[in-house]
């Protein structure tokens, strides 16, 4: 189906023709037409498929009315999680509107409150925001909520993760009751479900199939490895493979300084982008990234969300993701609509609960490789499928869910660890952080 049969005007239709668009993806097809109806959406979708334009289209043809924005007003709201994903969305804004008369801008926080205040002296059309400084600009008068006629929670599940909850219930409150929603996330989680209850009444609910995302179009495969010898496997691969490019996932911000420097005694130039380094140096690393000057990329995984790259040919998690989640968001790098892409997962023996938490959420195991020189000495057991980790998240509860407590065990490759034994039913509620909902106890999210 063309993009000209979805409802949408000619402006907007020649505005993706002008991308290089010729179809519109599965959510696209999906979303694009309800959306134009004015309906609530909650839309399950996974960064990769075409979700940002499966709302903006639909956005920029419902306000493309001639109308004049207030003051400090805007009129339709796009929440995301990061301020990278933030600019990227503003971004692909600007391209899809560039035949229509509407303003956007993105906000988000570790800059300056002046420029951002002064943007929106008169008014913006679309409003992309992460909730934190939303939130600020808001107290401090500098944005009023009255004229929104349109909400958009982007990436919902990473921002609950992120434990936005508070900021955006807040926000939400705020806003006028006669407006659309829609909600987009990877995962339509029980927390996920849990907001849309509150932010999206009603919904048409929409979402695309594994096999029409960009799924299929990515090798995954993991490779067992000791952990102190990842940073030489990776050495080893990036040489033997001549890989042209790879987007390098790690836990922490001192672990990626310290691959960036392990790397380069190996003769291996790579940068790191994470949150200890400016928002003016990220954004420079990545466009070097994009332009090919820099070929390797070492992420620390909130850093690297909303990053937007075509033809991301590889993913390297070179530390796998918590929660299980992370994974799938992180392998949508690659493979973006329609291209291939290649997503290595280093896993050593102390990974092995966090694997088994991934596979049973793809629900299979990922292909196993071993490389020469590099088989592990600590055997990774193959996962249990039907492996639940101990606290079980009470439904309706914001905390992170089947977190792996500290002494937790590995379970043995032993016939019998595959049926793990039923336990008895846990009654007590965990007492939970008040700021962030995490039970009390378990890991707090690194700084990244
Ligand atoms: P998203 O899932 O919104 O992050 O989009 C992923 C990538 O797909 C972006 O680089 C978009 O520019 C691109 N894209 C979105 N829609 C289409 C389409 N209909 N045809 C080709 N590429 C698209």
């Amino acid at each position: 189906m063309p993009f000209s049969k979805l409802g949408l005007s000619d402006a907007i239709v020649k505005a993706v023709t002008d991308m290089g668009y010729t179809t519109p993806t599965p959510i696209q097809e999906k979303a694009i037409p309800v959306a134009l109806t004015g309906k609530n959406l909650l839309a399950a979708a996974q960064t990769g498929t075409g979700k940002t334009a499966s709302f903006v289209l639909p956005i920029l043809q419902m306000l493309d009315d001639g109308q004049q924005v207030r003051a400090k007003r805007v009129r339709a709201l796009i929440l995301a999680p990061t301020r990278e994903l933030a600019v990227q969305v503003e971004a692909n804004i600007v391209q899809y509107s560039k035949h229509t008369n509407l303003t956007s801008m993105a906000m988000y926080g570790g800059v300056d409150y002046e420029p951002q205040k002064r943007r929106l002296i008169e008014g913006v059309d679309i409003l992309v925001a992460t909730p934190g400084r939303l939130l600020d600009m808001y107290t401090k008068r500098a944005i009023h909520f009255d004229a929104i006629e349109i909400l958009v929670l982007d990436e919902a599940d990473r921002m609950l993760d992120m434990g936005f909850i508070e900021d955006i219930n807040k926000i939400i409150e705020r806003l006028p009751l006669d407006r659309q929603n829609m909600l987009f996330s990877a995962t339509l989680s029980a927390q996920v479900r849990l907001l849309a209850k509150t932010a999206v009444r009603n919904p048409v609910e929409i979402s695309v199939a594994k096999d029409e995302a960009s799924q299929p179009k990515i090798d995954q495969c993991l490779i067992t490895v000791d952990k102190d010898m990842k940073s030489s496997l990776l050495s080893h691969l990036i040489n033997e493979q001549q890989w042209d490019q790879a987007l390098i996932f790690i836990e922490t911000k001192h672990g990626a300084a310290k691959l960036v420097s392990q790397l380069e005694k190996r003769g291996i130039a790579a940068e790191a982008i994470h949150s200890g380094r400016s928002q003016g140096s990220r954004a420079q690393v990545l466009e070097d990234f994009k332009a090919g000057k820099v070929k390797y990329l070492i992420a620390t995984g909130v850093a690297a969300r909303g990053l937007d790259i075509d033809e991301l040919t590889r993913v390297v998690n070179y530390d796998l993701p918590f929660p299980p989640e992370e994974y799938v968001h992180r392998i949508g790098r690659t493979g973006r609509a329609g291209s291939k892409g290649e997503a290595i997962s280093f896993v050593s023996r102390d990974n092995f609960k966090n694997l088994c938490m991934i596979e049973r959420l793809l629900g299979h195991l990922i292909v196993r490789k071993e490389i020469e020189g590099f088989v592990p000495t600590k055997e990774v057991p193959i996962s249990i499928l039907n492996f639940k980790p101990k606290y079980q998240k009470p439904e309706g509860n914001n905390s992170t869910d089947g977190k792996p407590r500290r002494n937790d065990k590995p379970r043995s490759n032993s016939p019998s660890a595959e049926k793990p034994k039923p336990k008895k039913p846990r009654n007590r509620k965990p007492i939970t952080d008040r700021d962030t909902g995490i039970p009390r106890g378990t890991r707090k999210p690194k700084s990244v």
